[in-house]
C-alpha cells in the first residue's frame, strides 16, 4: 500500500501527466507567460463551468478577497462581518484595508457562519458580510442573502474550499458556490479542490460594473494602459498555472466524486460510534469535501493523533485557534468565551486524510486505526 498522505498531488499528477505536460509545453513554446491566451481560455472554461458571467483570475485566494473588498468601495471604519472559525485570510484582508472585522460565531453542526449571529452583529456601520463555505459545504446562503438585502449589505463569498459545490434555493434554483452573492472568491492553492502547481486564485461575479472594477484593481487600477484611475494592486494568474488549471477543470467533477466517495466510506465506518461525530450535510447544499473533519466526543485528541501517526496516518487540526483569540487580532478586544461554539470546535475537530487518490484499502486502514483507539 502506498504511504497515506493528507493530500496526494503526485498520484493525481501521474494520471494526467501527458495532458499537463503538453499544456505547459505550449506555454513555453509561445513564451506568453503572463496574460497569455491560456489565462483567457481557462477563464472562459471556468465561467462556463460555474454558470457565472465573469471570472477574473488573480494571484491567489487572499488577493481575490482583498480585490473583491476594494471593488466594493468600502471605507476605513466600515464593518465587515465574518466568521471566527476559519482560515485567517478573510479577517486579514479586512484589517489590511483599514476596515473593521466583526467576528461572529458559527453553527456547531455545519462549521459555517451562524445567520442568527450575523443578524445580532449588524450595526449602522456594517457594510458587508463575508461568509466562508468551510471544508466544502456552502453556508446557508438563502437566509443570509435575505438578511443582506434587508439591511443593504454586500455579500462576498469565500469559496476557497468549496469550488464546484451547489446550493439549492427554496424556489428550486441551484447555484454554484461563489456565484450567489455580489462577489465570490476562490483559491487555486495546490491542496484546494481545483489546485494549480503554485499560487492562483479567482474572483467571480455576475455584475458587469463590479467585474470592471475588479479587473482594473487587480491590474494597478488601470483601465487604459498607463492611465491609473484608482489605487490598485498587481495580482495575476500566470499562464503556466492557467495551463494546469485548464486540464484539471475537466476532471473537477470526477475529483469531487472521488472525495465524496471517500467521505461516504468514513461516514459508514464511523456511523455507530458515538465518540465520532461525522460531518453533517445540509439538504440545501452539496459537499465537495476539501476536508473531512470529524468532531471528537470524549476522545483524547492528541492521543488519537499520536496513535494514527505511529501507523503512518497523518491528521490535521483545522483550526486550532479561532480568529478572535489570535495574537494578531488582540486589538479587537475579544476574549475567551466570546464565541463558545467556535472555541468548542477548536478543541474537538480533527481532519482526516482527504484527496482524490485514496483507495479502499487505505480508507480501511485509516478507519480501523481510528476505531481501534476511540473504542478501546
Ligand atoms: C486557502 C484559503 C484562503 C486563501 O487562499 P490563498 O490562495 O492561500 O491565498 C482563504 N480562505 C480560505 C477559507 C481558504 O481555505
Amino acid at each position: 500500500m502506498d504511504r497515506i498522505q493528507m493530500v496526494d498531488l503526485k498520484g493525481q499528477y501521474e494520471k494526467i501527466k501527458n495532458e499537463i505536460n503538453a499544456g505547459l509545453q505550449e506555454v513555453f513554446d509561445t513564451a506568453a507567460f503572463v496574460k497569455g491566451g491560456k489565462v483567457t481560455e481557462f477563464q472562459h472554461d471556468l465561467e462556463e463551468y460555474l454558470g457565472v458571467k465573469h471570472v477574473i483570475p488573480v494571484g491567489n485566494g487572499t488577493d481575490a478577497l482583498q480585490v473583491a473588498l476594494m471593488a466594493l468601495g468600502l471605507k476605513p471604519g466600515d464593518e465587515v462581518i465574518t466568521p471566527t472559525f476559519t482560515f485567517v485570510a478573510t479577517a486579514e484582508v479586512v484589517a489590511l484595508l483599514g476596515l473593521t472585522p466583526v467576528l461572529v460565531d458559527v453553527d456547531f453542526d455545519t462549521f459555517n457562519i451562524s445567520v442568527d449571529a450575523v443578524r445580532k452583529a449588524i450595526t449602522p456601520r456594517t457594510k458587508a458580510i463575508v461568509p466562508v463555505h468551510l471544508f466544502g459545504q456552502n453556508a446557508d446562503m438563502e437566509p443570509l442573502l435575505a438578511l443582506a438585502e434587508e439591511y443593504g449589505l454586500k455579500v462576498v463569498e469565500d469559496a476557497c474550499q468549496s469550488i464546484g459545490s451547489f446550493y439549492s434555493f427554496s424556489d428550486g434554483r441551484r447555484a454554484r458556490s461563489g456565484c450567489m452573492g455580489d462577489i465570490g472568491c476562490t483559491s487555486f492553492f495546490p491542496s484546494k479542490n481545483l489546485g494549480c502547481y503554485g499560487d492562483g486564485g479567482a474572483v467571480f461575479t455576475n455584475h458587469d460594473e463590479l467585474a470592471d472594477a475588479v479587473r482594473a484593481i487587480a491590474n494597478h487600477g488601470m483601465t487604459v494602459r498607463y492611465y491609473h484611475d484608482r489605487v490598485g494592486v498587481n495580482s495575476r494568474l500566470d499562464s503556466m498555472q492557467a495551463a494546469v488549471l485548464q486540464v484539471k477543470l475537466k476532471y473537477l467533477d470526477d475529483y469531487v466524486a472521488a472525495r465524496q466517495w471517500a467521505a461516504s466510506c468514513y461516514d459508514k465506518a464511523f456511523a455507530d460510534t458515538e465518540q465520532l461525530i461525522v460531518p453533517s450535510r445540509m439538504s440545501q447544499s452539496t459537499h465537495v469535501f476539501n476536508q473531512y473533519t470529524v468532531k471528537l466526543n470524549n476522545v483524547d485528541r492528541e492521543g488519537l493523533r499520536e496513535h494514527l501517526n505511529k501507523k503512518g496516518i497523518p491528521t490535521m487540526i483545522y483550526y486550532p485557534v479561532p480568529l478572535h483569540l489570535q495574537k494578531a487580532y488582540k486589538s479587537m478586544r475579544y476574549k475567551a468565551g466570546d464565541f463558545p461554539v467556535a472555541e468548542r470546535l477548536c478543541r474537538c475537530v480533527l481532519s482526516l486524510p482527504m484527496h482524490t487518490e485514496l483507495t479502499g484499502e487505505q480508507l480501511e486502514k485509516i478507519t480501523r486505526s481510528v476505531l481501534e483507539y476511540v473504542e478501546k
